[in-house]
């Protein structure tokens, strides 16, 4: 692996840093020790810092030569509302919050990409180290993108990097065009009538109506959309009803919809709406149909997944880059900023978790399981890409 030699001496510093933020998770929106720590570490490397852009978000920046020309690099620094199951030395101190899912590894990197780049500036331009809140759930990155992110820090392109368990260290997964999904969740309540359940006759059965909706919506999947396009709609609680002799008034389905373009999204949602509302007319009955759109779907941008995939390949070599990996159905806020700026998304293997040391729980290491833990030797790895993208990003003219 070609990585950089001050990143690599400065392994043991970022390790420190990126166990003292695991033992300390903060959930979306309060990530206050965490900014205050990554705040300190900017300012005392020299580097200029923005604080508080969408409520805890840190924007470190810092420029070289004259050139206009600028790039972001963006790392998410939230926990989960998770109760840690390891008992190692750096294992949570907040009972029911957890970094689960590594965000306090892609910190670290980001710092270590910023200590090195504050000390050796070669390259023309300006990098913006973009460390931003609530990424599970909150959509950090809207909020400072709202809170001006793309206006007060102008950037040609923005990527970002999330650690992926089950692939191996030193190795990157990346695809042109969507690579994650939309993320929905839709909440129906069918309002019939009640009744006594030995007279059904005399009431309008919601559960009767909510079971016929199920059925058809899954008929959007195989029979509306095109068998070429994704997408999951997933009924994941249905409520109706609380005795065995009483035909209730209403009945709930929620659920979640994943796609991979807001075409297949569009078309789902509407004919989740007809479907919900002819069906229950056809039985006298009502709906309520509530559809919220979280994150759009994560599409990186062909040009700079080219790029990227170059610089990685410098670093890992050409059959450790995966340039085609399987989209995946999960979501990621990155997704907004992709929206606003061409830009491209990476999984740096985490590993099969053997890299855990003793103390861990009994579970896999995957993401969001309270076994899970970053494996520290992604560190120098992240660094060194995040390090490498600006550089030849703002090549030297
Ligand atoms: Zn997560
Ligand atoms: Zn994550």
């Amino acid at each position: 692996m070609n990585l950089i030699d001050p990143i690599t001496q400065f392994h043991s510093e970022l390790q420190q840093i990126r166990r003292d933020i695991h033992a300390h998770p903060e959930l979306c929106f309060e990530e206050q020790r965490t900014a205050d720590v990554i705040a300190q570490k900017l300012s005392a490397w020299g580097i200029p810092v923005i604080r508080g852009m969408g409520v805890t978000g840190v924007v470190g920046i810092i420029k070289n030569g004259s050139s206009e020309r600028a790039i972001g690099l963006r790392a998410d620094m939230d926990a989960l509302p998770v109760q840690e199951l390891n008992t190692f030395a750096h294992t949570s101190k907040h009972v029911g919050k957890m970094h689960a899912c590594g965000h306090d590894g892609h910190v670290a990197m980001l710092l270590g990409a910023a200590y090195y780049l504050s000390q050796h500036r070669n390259f023309d331009g300006t990098v913006y180290l973009i460390f931003q809140p609530a990424e599970e759930g909150g959509g950090g990155a809207k909020r400072m993108m709202d809170d001006g992110l793309f206006t007060t820090c102008p950037m040609e392109a923005v990527f970002g990097m999330h650690n992926w368990p089950g692939v191996a260290v030193g190795t990157f997964g990346v695809t042109a065009g969507p690579m994650m999904a939309s993320s929905n969740e839709f909440e129906v309540v069918v309002k019939g009538k009640g009744a006594h359940a030995a007279q059904p006759h005399k009431g309008i059965d919601p559960i009767m109506v909510a079971i016929q909706i199920a059925q058809s919506w899954q008929t959007i999947i195989t029979r509306n959309k095109s068998p070429i396009d994704t997408a999951a709609l997933s009924i994941t609680q249905i409520h109706a009803g609380s005795a065995t002799n009483v035909i209730p008034d209403d009945a709930t389905l929620i659920g979640t919809v994943r796609t991979f373009t807001t075409e297949v999204l569009d078309l789902i949602e509407q004919r989740m709406q007809a479907i919900a509302r002819h069906t229950a007319q056809a039985f006298g009955a009502e709906v309520d149909f509530r559809f919220k759109r979280n994150y759009p779907p994560l599409v990186n941008h062909a040009q700079e997944t080219a790029f990227a995939i170059e610089v990685l390949q410098s670093i890992v070599g050409v059959d450790n880059v995966d340039a085609r990996i399987e989209p995946t159905m999960g979501a990621e806020d990155f997704a907004f900023m992709l929206q606003e700026k061409p830009g491209c998304y990476v999984f740096i293997g985490n590993g099969e978790g053997d890299h855990r040391i003793s103390g861990h729980g009994l579970g896999p290491c995957n993401l969001h399981n309270p076994s899970y833990d970053f494996n520290d030797q992604l560190l120098p790895i992240g660094a060194t890409y995040w390090v490498r993208l600006a550089e030849s990003h703002l090549r030297k003219a």
